[in-house]
């Protein structure tokens, strides 16, 4: 009979660390929404196509670049 309540004690401990840990889980969600966040702030350069953040990228005619001689190469060069 002791033994079963060994058995108990032990399922309770688990059952109250897992807990433990669901409680931690939250700040993962927390940086899941800021990696998203990121990516929304992602722009296309129209001369390569190549990916970047906004904050980085040469706008102009709502159009983004990805650097200078990229910006120059697309206005410059009539299609
Ligand atoms: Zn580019």
């Amino acid at each position: 009979m002791s033994r079963l309540l060994v058995v108990v004690v032990i399922f309770i401990a688990i059952y109250l660390l897992l807990r433990h840990y669901r409680k931690q889980m939250p700040k993962k969600d927390v940086l899941g929404e800021d990696a998203s966040k990121h990516r929304e702030n992602m722009v296309r350069c129209a001369h390569c196509g190549v990916h970047l953040p906004k904050g980085e990228s040469i706008m102009l005619d709502h159009k983004h670049y990805c650097s200078e001689a990229h910006r120059r190469a697309h206005t410059d060069e009539p299609e």
